[in-house]
């Protein structure tokens, strides 16, 4: 669900003269303007897909007196993780941390999820967790990553019908860069996708997009 919050000139004369004389049928809008309903047509598409304008059958246009604000917090709302998810990338916790190295640049990830034996979410490996494990003389390929990685209950997760919004409060809160989209099963949580920082960028960009 995109929409553009930005008018052009003819959207706002278009909206002021429905906010004066509405409910207005597009004929009568395009008549006030000179043009062709035709001409009209993708403007008024824009305005209600957008919610300034309502349309009623046979009755015509008429302004529904949200503001932008308005419009932006409800648009908001109807992000859900669902919408923006990105495929997890997910490694054993017997992989060593050198192989951890080797797989995050492969994949071309930031964060690694670990699981267990039954494929539940052990573990978040982050580039510092990596990063970290490296300064030192240990052998990388002798330390699994288990050792190193944050480990459940500690981990922050989010699911497919949570809003996007509330997965941005909570990277900032924790100051985290992702998290893993997660399904509840009896034996832990499946993984089953990844929000990061990218994702909710790109949301927010579609918030502005108006095709
Ligand atoms: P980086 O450390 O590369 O900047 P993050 O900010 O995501 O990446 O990670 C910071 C710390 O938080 C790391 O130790 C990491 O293991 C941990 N972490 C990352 N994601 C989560 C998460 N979803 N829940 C709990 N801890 C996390």
């Amino acid at each position: 669900m995109v929409r553009t919050l930005e008018l052009n000139k003819r959207q706002d004369q278009i909206l002021q003269i429905v906010k004066e004389n509405g409910p207005i049928t597009g004929e009568n809008i395009a008549e006030r303007l000179n043009l062709t309903r035709a001409t009209l047509r993708p403007d008024l598409a824009i305005l209600t897909m957008a919610g300034f304008l309502d349309a009623r059958p046979r009755v015509g246009y008429f302004y529904t007196g949200k503001t932008g604000t308005q419009l932006l917090t409800e648009n908001l709302m109807k992000i859900y993780v669902r919408d923006y998810q990105a495929i997890p990338v997910v490694v054993r916790e017997n992989l060593s941390v050198y192989d951890a190295v080797v797989t995050m640049f492969l994949e071309d990830v930031g964060t690694l999820f670990v699981v267990d034996e039954h494929s539940c979410l052990a573990g978040v490996l982050s580039r510092k967790d990596l990063l970290r494990a490296s300064i030192g003389k240990q052998e990388l390929s002798a330390i699994p990553v288990n050792i190193i990685m944050t480990r459940m209950p500690n981990i922050t997760v989010c699911e497919k019908d949570d809003l996007l919004l509330d997965v941005a409060k909570n990277l900032i809160d924790k100051q985290i860069d992702s998290v893993p989209v997660v399904k509840k099963t009896d034996l832990g949580y499946e993984v089953t996708g990844r929000i990061t920082k990218t994702n909710i960028a790109k949301a927010f960009v579609s918030l502005a997009d108006d095709d």
